[in-house]
């Protein structure tokens, strides 16, 4: 018999976060949500995990930053997948095994037989949360389950468990005509859950929906590659109602127009691992880890795995918090930095990307450089008019850092 795929991908990522160092990780009274990205190659049958993620905290709307130093959000979904970004900057700058650079058409192609899958150990907060039960009235169901999250998230959780075992979403719906924003409407974007402070960052559903269309490779690095990548399979090691899962990634926007010859709905495989499960799972008598715990498959010296608390590296001192030390590998500023290297070693891209050869990379903003990515932001644009008309945006000032702004401010 074939063994479940979802099951593989659940032993290896929770090999791997058994490998990583005690530090950071949950303690016996904590639980936090554990996601990865492996990658398979379907002509060597090789697998791996190349980035993973742990955590459940996203910060308030107040706690922005102008530099670009702090990690908005650190749902694991969300740590994973930029560990992912990490994990590809480096097979690009580096001789990769996984990318072919193609000299006529100036970008890297994927290898064929090479694969990306998604596992987790919770469903995304959001949509694929939101379960109708066919038993009792919707309103009845709404009401017994904001009792028990008013208790919980006086431990400052994310999510909650219901009763009944079932993840409320506890994400808030977006709009003026909302009335109550916790109200469980199906198929409804909506920002991350959270007390007091309301955060700009989309729900999980709503941002793996998003990558489900444009890829998970994100507007920088879209620049460089053939195609987008996307997540050939989404896996999960805990019940999870298939309808919702379905709805919440695709089905929600299955009637809606998109043209586009580069970025394509997909409908990825969702499975569920049934025969593993993660020894640090939400737990109604746990509180959720602070930290946020991101790894990928890069080189010792380039440091491959980070703990963070707030956004920012564990263990910063005060003093060093305003500046680029206090920031993640991942974090806007890093990613940036990131990009540009790629594009010194790689010129050419400075024409593609409308820039001239001898402008200053280091002063150019972190806005300016993603509205270049023109066909990438294109899509986008269209996307959000007709399928993400609420997705949040980050008020402009908070993306126009460069390189250099970190050092003026410090
Ligand atoms: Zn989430």
């Amino acid at each position: 018999m074939q063994k479940n795929p979802a099951n593989s991908f659940a032993e290896l990522t929770f090999k791997k976060f058994n490998s990583l160092p005690k530090t950071g990780k949950p303690t016996k009274s904590e639980w936090t949500v554990l996601s990865s990205i492996i990658q398979v190659d379907s002509l060597t049958g090789d697998s791996k995990v190349v980035a993973l993620g742990c955590g459940t905290k996203c910060i308030g709307k107040s706690k922005l930053c102008p530099l670009g130093l702090i990690l908005n959000d650190s749902h694991a979904e969300v740590l994973a997948r930029r560990g992912f970004l990490r994990y590809i900057y480096h097979q690009l700058k580096t001789k990769s095994n996984i990318f072919i650079y193609d000299n006529d058409s100036g970008v890297f192609r994927r290898k064929e037989s090479i694969a990306f899958h998604f596992f987790s150990t919770q469903v995304p907060c959001g949509d694929a949360c939101i379960v109708t039960d066919p038993t009792k009235g919707e309103e009845e169901e709404i009401a017994s389950k904001r009792v028990k999250l008013d208790i919980v998230t006086s431990s400052d959780a994310g999510d909650v468990l219901t009763p009944d075992n079932k993840v409320f979403t506890g994400a808030k719906l977006i709009g003026e005509n909302t009335l109550d924003p916790m109200h469980q409407v199906q198929g409804s974007l909506r920002t991350k859950p959270g007390r007091g402070d309301r955060t700009l960052s989309m729900s999980c559903s709503d941002k793996l929906s998003k990558w489900n269309i444009l890829g998970i490779q994100g507007a920088f690095l879209d620049m460089f590659l053939e195609k987008p990548i996307y997540l050939e399979s989404l896996n999960f090691s805990c019940d999870f109602d298939m309808d919702s899962m379905k709805r919440a990634i695709y089905m929600r926007w299955k009637e809606r127009e998109h043209k586009s010859s580069r970025f394509i709905a997909q409908e990825p495989q969702i499975q569920l691992a049934t025969q593993c499960s993660f020894e640090f799972s939400q737990d109604a008598d746990k509180n959720a880890s602070p930290n946020g715990l991101v790894w990928c498959d890069v080189p010792e010296e380039k440091v491959p795995y980070e703990i963070s608390v707030n956004g920012k590296k564990q263990g910063i001192t005060k003093k060093l918090l305003q500046s680029k030390k206090s920031s993640l590998k991942i974090s806007k500023l890093n990613l940036l930095e990131e990009f540009l290297q790629l594009i010194k070693l790689n010129p050419h891209f400075k024409t593609k990307l409308g820039l001239k050869i001898d402008d200053e990379l280091k002063t150019i903003t972190y806005c300016e450089l993603k509205q270049k990515c023109q066909e990438y932001q294109n899509s986008w644009k269209t996307l959000k008019e007709s399928y993400f008309q609420q997705w949040t945006t980050k008020p402009e000032n908070l993306l126009s850092f460069n390189l250099l702004s970190c050092n003026k401010e410090s």
